[in-house]
Protein backbone atom coordinates (compact mmCIF):
# COMPACT_ATOMS: atom_id res chain seq x y z
CA UNK A 1 0.00 0.00 0.00
CA UNK A 2 1.15 3.62 -0.85
CA UNK A 3 0.11 6.93 -1.17
CA UNK A 4 1.16 9.95 -2.57
CA UNK A 5 1.82 13.39 -0.66
CA UNK A 6 -0.47 16.03 -1.42
CA UNK A 7 1.99 18.58 -0.40
CA UNK A 8 5.41 17.13 -2.07
CA UNK A 9 3.99 14.62 -4.02
CA UNK A 10 6.28 11.97 -2.52
CA UNK A 11 5.10 8.33 -3.07
CA UNK A 12 5.61 6.94 0.77
CA UNK A 13 4.97 3.49 1.00
CA UNK A 14 2.90 2.32 3.98
CA UNK A 15 4.32 -0.64 6.06
CA UNK A 16 1.82 -1.06 8.60
CA UNK A 17 -2.05 -2.00 7.52
CA UNK A 18 -4.29 1.22 7.35
CA UNK A 19 -8.06 1.74 6.74
CA UNK A 20 -9.59 4.79 6.54
CA UNK A 21 -9.54 7.35 9.10
CA UNK A 22 -5.81 6.36 9.89
CA UNK A 23 -3.56 10.05 10.39
CA UNK A 24 0.01 9.77 8.94
CA UNK A 25 3.11 12.05 8.89
CA UNK A 26 4.68 12.30 5.74
CA UNK A 27 8.44 11.33 6.14
CA UNK A 28 9.14 13.71 3.51
CA UNK A 29 7.61 16.86 4.95
CA UNK A 30 6.03 16.30 7.93
CA UNK A 31 2.66 16.85 6.47
CA UNK A 32 0.28 15.25 8.53
CA UNK A 33 -2.75 13.26 6.40
CA UNK A 34 -5.82 11.28 7.04
CA UNK A 35 -6.96 8.21 4.89
CA UNK A 36 -9.82 9.46 3.27
CA UNK A 37 -10.30 5.77 0.55
CA UNK A 38 -8.30 3.33 0.15
CA UNK A 39 -8.12 1.90 -3.49
CA UNK A 40 -6.68 -1.36 -4.42
CA UNK A 41 -3.00 -0.62 -3.34
CA UNK A 42 -3.07 3.12 -3.36
CA UNK A 43 -4.52 5.20 -0.37
CA UNK A 44 -5.92 8.36 -1.07
CA UNK A 45 -5.62 11.19 1.54
CA UNK A 46 -6.32 14.77 2.50
CA UNK A 47 -4.47 17.01 4.52
CA UNK A 48 -5.77 17.66 8.12
CA UNK A 49 -4.91 21.46 9.15
CA UNK A 50 -3.61 21.10 12.34
CA UNK A 51 -2.84 25.09 14.33
CA UNK A 52 0.53 25.60 15.66
ZN1 LIG B 1 5.05 15.28 2.01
Amino acid sequence: MNYSCPECNNLNELLEEVSVGTFLDCPECGMTVMITEIDGNTANVKVVENDK
